[in-house]
């Protein structure tokens, strides 16, 4: 699940190419080329056996001139500091395009949490938000769950930094469990918003979405979420699915809740009855309208982009597509819609959390759904006007909506003293 040690080479192309469009100064450019800050920290944790364990964790703070920090925590073995700045870089983008008022961080801390038990996690989790103190904080920067983390750990963050401050700061995380101020609508608000981002690339297409197929790669939170909502919302059918041991292909059609319910039963949704089996490669190729990339990165290589058949690739993952498999896609007219857009319900609904627990408010999950409804297809639009206006790509447009607003703020505050 770790992107390739040359991602943040990638984000300072992808961030070459919207200046070039931007026609930003030299100054503008080498501020936006460098996070603000770095932390980097190491901590002993004790392990069950007795022993004492120094691991190592970062937080990378990309840009804040749009507003506090705002990005996930990665718990795997990959991470490192070029990983965080990549996709912290990446997160600041991603908030500028859903006209959030965040910038953009990482954290990571290089562990095996797979062969680490909940205990374990719990102490190295506690250790790590005390060594990061004060540079987290509702108005300095807001952690959020990411590749093995979840709500428990923002829990254990928000439990931590509460006892430092001696009250309870819910606006300390996003991702929380719902019992401790998480927002309703959190869990699904990434596959929402990348179905909601299908239904307007349907329509810039001219395409006809009810009885159109769908194939998904990585049936897990993202993925069942976008199958099950997209299926309600325009009445798309999905033809196969797959996940870490495998996928599933049938031409009449697989029922997105019962495959969900299947693999929460078993494991997987390999073994689901009345279907063909097929490997993850042969997913990608599937003969379909819609192709939703919902596991990890580096999947669509160049190439596996050849031979993609889909008229729309949704990036519902982060860095699904390689730099040169996008130039293939775009000579074969398949329209794909980013990362930095087509997952970005996640982090608005992150938003809607914070203000909530800033406002000591509770929202309905409509009035959650309903504000994610209204800034997903206006971000969706305004990225389609930009592309269209400037004849570049979806990912382009894409680019130059979020940069150009970090680098106008950037601009606008100026330079102190
Ligand atoms: P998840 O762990 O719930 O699901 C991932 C799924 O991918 C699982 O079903 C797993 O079996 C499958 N998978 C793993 N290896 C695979 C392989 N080799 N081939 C096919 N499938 C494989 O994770 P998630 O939260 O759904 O996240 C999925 C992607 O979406 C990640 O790239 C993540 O960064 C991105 N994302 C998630 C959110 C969010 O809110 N959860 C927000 C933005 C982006």
């Amino acid at each position: 699940m770790s992107h390739k040690p040359d991602a943040f080479d990638n984000a300072l192309e992808q961030l070459r190419i919207a200046a070039e469009h931007l026609e930003l100064d030299d100054g503008i450019r080498q501020m936006l080329s460098e996070p603000k800050k770095v932390i980097r920290v190491a901590f002993p944790v004790k392990m069950d056996n007795g022993k004492v364990r120094v691991f190592k964790g970062y937080r990378v703070q990309y840009n804040d001139a749009r507003g506090p920090y705002k990005g996930g925590i990665r718990y795997h073995p990959e991470v490192s500091l070029e990983e965080m700045k990549a996709l912290a870089a990446w997160m600041t983008w991603k908030c500028s395009i859903a006209d959030i008022p965040f910038g953009g961080a990482k954290g990571g801390v290089v562990c095996d949490p797979k062969h680490m038990s909940q205990g374990e996690l719990e102490r190295l989790t506690r250790r790590y938000t005390s060594a990061l103190g004060d540079a987290i904080g509702p108005d300095v920067d807001i952690p959020a769950p990411d590749v093995y983390t979840n709500a428990q750990t923002m829990a254990w963050i928000l439990d931590t930094y509460s006892q430092f401050k001696g009250r309870m700061v819910p606006a300390v995380v996003t991702g929380k469990p719902v019992s401790l101020g998480g927002s309703l609508g959190r869990e699904a608000a990434t596959g929402r918003g990348a179905a909601i981002c299908t239904r307007e690339a349907g329509k810039i297409k001219g395409m006809l979405l009810k009885g159109a197929t769908f194939a998904v790669q990585g049936y897990g939170n993202v993925g069942s979420n976008f199958a099950t909502i997209l299926e309600e919302m325009v009445g798309a059918k999905m033809i196969a699915a797959s996940d870490s041991k495998g996928g599933i292909y049938s031409k009449k059609g697989l029922d997105p809740k019962k495959v969900l319910a299947f693999k929460e039963k078993t494991g997987s949704v390999v073994g689901f009855p009345g279907v063909r089996e097929i490997t993850n490669g042969e997913l990608l190729e599937t003969e379909c309208d819609v192709l939703c990339p919902a596991a990890f990165e580096n999947v669509i290589t160049a190439e596996v982009a050849r031979k993609v058949k889909a008229k729309m690739v949704i990036e519902a993952a982060n860095g699904p597509t390689t730099p040169e498999a996008d130039k293939i896609l775009e000579r074969n007219k398949v329209l794909l819609v980013p990362d930095i857009l087509a997952n970005s319900g996640g982090v608005m609904v992150s938003y809607l959390e914070w203000v909530q627990d800033l406002e000591r408010l509770r929202w309905t999950e409509e009035q959650v759904n309903t504000t994610l409804e209204s800034k997903m297809t206006s971000a969706f639009n305004h990225v389609h006007e930009e592309a269209t206006t400037r004849k570049v790509s979806m990912r382009t447009g894409a680019l130059i909506v979020g940069v150009g607003r970090v680098a106008d703020a950037v601009k606008t505050l100026g330079i102190f003293p």
